[in-house]
């Protein structure tokens, strides 16, 4: 059974998959945490959007329907599409977004070349080398 559509533009596909708690303000990460939450029970299927998302509706840089960094977010999302194979419009269950992404996300080269820009890579970048250690050490 589906727990809902959750509209988002493509570079959210990877913001959302090392959210741990911290955004642009209060007000922000409380909706994060919902959406989090969401993700977690299950059941969402995403639909990939153009322009501004489930995520951006409580951000405080999303003024007059314009993020402030639209040109550099725009360039976060073609660019997952053109990693990803995805387009616009595409419907995929969470758990689908994570498959399609993992092999991408594997690469830290290609993570940081797509989303290096971003003001939040060094946080992202940490907490997947964390993961990565995390699953040696239990291999080993
Ligand atoms: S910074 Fe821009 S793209 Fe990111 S959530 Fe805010 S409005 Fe959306």
């Amino acid at each position: 059974m589906q727990n809902g559509i959750l509209r988002l533009r493509p570079h959210h596909m990877i913001c959302l998959q090392h959210y741990a708690g911290r955004g642009y303000d209060d007000a922000f990460a409380a909706h994060m945490d919902g959406i989090a939450r969401r993700l977690g029970a299950g059941g969402i299927l995403v639909e990939l959007t153009d322009g501004d998302d489930d995520v951006c509706a409580k951000c405080p840089n999303l003024v007059g329907g314009l993020c402030l960094s639209q040109e550099k977010v725009d360039r976060l999302d073609a660019r997952w599409l053109e990693a990803s194979g995805l387009r616009i419009g595409d419907r995929l269950s969470w758990e689908e977004v994570c498959r399609v992404t993992a092999p991408l996300l594997a690469s830290p080269a290609l993570f940081r070349r797509i989303c290096g820009e971003c003001v939040w890579f060094s946080f992202c970048a940490r907490l997947r080398r964390a993961a990565v250690r995390q699953e040696s050490d239990g291999e080993a």
